[in-house]
C-alpha cells in the first residue's frame, strides 16, 4: 500500500490545556523518513495499532476502533491515548481521502528506548482491490495456534486480544496458507476450537444462526463483526459469541472472514474442500458495510 498522507501526533499535548487539538498534529511527508532508529515500534514491534476502512472520505466505526486502541494500549501498559486527539487526527486525515476505498492506520509506539514518551502517527493509503475476495471468496486452511482456549486468562503477558504491532506470526500464517494452496488461514486452539484469521474475524451461519468465536478466547473483538451483528440483529437474525469447535467450519451452511478493509469475504474452501457460499447474503453484507456513514 502506498502511503498518500501522514501526520505525527504529539501524545503529551493535553486536552485539559484547552488548546486547539489540530495544533498537536503535524503533517509530514509520507515518503520521507520520520522515525528515529531507536523507536521501539521498529526495534521490537512494541506498540499497538488500528486499521480503519474509509469509503468516499467516511471513516468507518471510529468509536469502536478508538475503544480497541485504548484497550490494546491498556493491555500493553502504554499511556492511555487521548481519544479526542486521535479523533481529530482521523478527521484531518479523512479529509484527504477522496472518493473510493482507503485505509487509515493509527499507530501508537512505546517510543524511544529509555524515554517515557510514546511515538504516535496516522497514515492514509489507498485500499487494495478486494473485489475478487468479496465476490469469489477465500480458500482457508486451519492452522494450529499452539495453545488451548484457556491460555489468555492464565498468561496475560502473551497480550492475546491486544492489536499489537507484532504481526510477524500472523504474516507467517498467511504465507503458510499460500504454501498450502489457499488464500488465508484460520487459527485453531490445541483443544480444537476456532479462533480468528490472521487479519480478520470469523463469522459462521449454523442452522440459520450467526456465531463468532468469543473474544474471551484471546482474539480481537472485530469492529466489522460488531457492525455485522448489529445489521443481522436488525434483520431479525439471532447472533451470538461462542466457543466454536473446529468441525463447525465445515458443518456451517456459510462462513465469512470479516475485517475493516476487506469487509465480508465468504469462505469458499476449508483445508482443500469446497464449502457453500451464500452470494446473496455476502453482497447484502458488503453493500451494508460499504454504505456506512459514521
Ligand atoms: N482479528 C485480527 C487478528 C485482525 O488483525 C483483524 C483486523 O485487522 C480482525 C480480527 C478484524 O478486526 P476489524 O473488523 O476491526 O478490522
Amino acid at each position: 500500500m502506498v502511503l498518500r498522507f501522514a501526520l505525527m501526533i504529539d501524545p503529551v499535548a493535553s486536552l485539559e490545556k484547552g488548546g486547539d487539538l489540530r495544533s498537536t498534529l503535524r503533517v509530514i511527508d509520507p515518503s520521507a523518513p520520520a522515525l528515529e532508529l531507536g523507536d521501539l515500534s521498529a526495534q521490537r514491534g512494541d506498540g499497538v495499532f488500528e486499521s480503519i476502512g474509509v469509503v468516499d472520505g467516511h471513516p468507518h466505526e471510529v468509536g469502536p476502533h478508538l475503544e480497541r486502541l485504548a484497550h490494546s494500549a491498556s493491555l500493553c501498559d502504554l499511556p492511555a491515548p487521548d481519544l479526542a486527539q486521535w479523533r481529530a487526527a482521523i478527521q484531518r486525515v479523512s479529509a484527504e481521502a477522496g472518493p473510493g476505498e482507503s485505509v487509515i492506520k493509527l499507530i501508537l509506539s512505546r517510543g524511544i528506548e529509555g524515554g517515557a514518551i510514546p511515538t504516535a502517527w496516522v497514515t492514509l493509503a489507498t485500499a487494495p482491490d478486494n473485489s475478487a475476495a468479496r465476490r469469489d471468496g477465500v480458500r482457508v486452511v486451519t492452522l494450529d495456534r499452539g495453545y488451548p482456549l484457556d491460555v489468555p486468562a492464565r498468561a496475560p503477558w502473551l497480550l492475546l486480544g491486544a492489536k499489537t504491532l507484532s504481526y510477524g506470526v500472523n504474516m507467517a500464517a498467511i504465507r503458510e496458507a499460500k504454501r498450502r494452496g489457499a488464500d488465508d488461514a484460520v487459527f485453531v486452539t490445541t483443544d480444537g476450537f476456532l479462533l480468528e484469521a490472521p487479519t480478520a474475524s470469523l463469522l459462521l451461519r449454523i442452522d440459520g444462526r450467526f456465531v463468532t468465536p468469543s473474544p474471551s478466547a484471546g482474539i480481537l473483538h472485530g469492529t466489522t463483526q460488531l457492525s455485522v451483528f448489529a445489521h443481522l440483529g436488525q434483520r431479525g437474525f439471532e447472533t451470538g459469541y461462542e466457543n466454536v469447535p473446529v468441525g463447525d467450519l465445515e458443518r456451517a451452511d456459510a462462513a465469512w472472514l470479516l475485517s475493516s478493509v476487506r469487509l465480508a469475504a465468504p469462505i469458499s474452501a476449508v483445508d482443500g474442500r469446497a464449502v457453500a457460499v451464500d452470494r446473496g447474503l455476502t453482497d447484502e453484507l458488503n453493500t451494508f458495510l460499504l454504505g456506512r456513514r459514521d
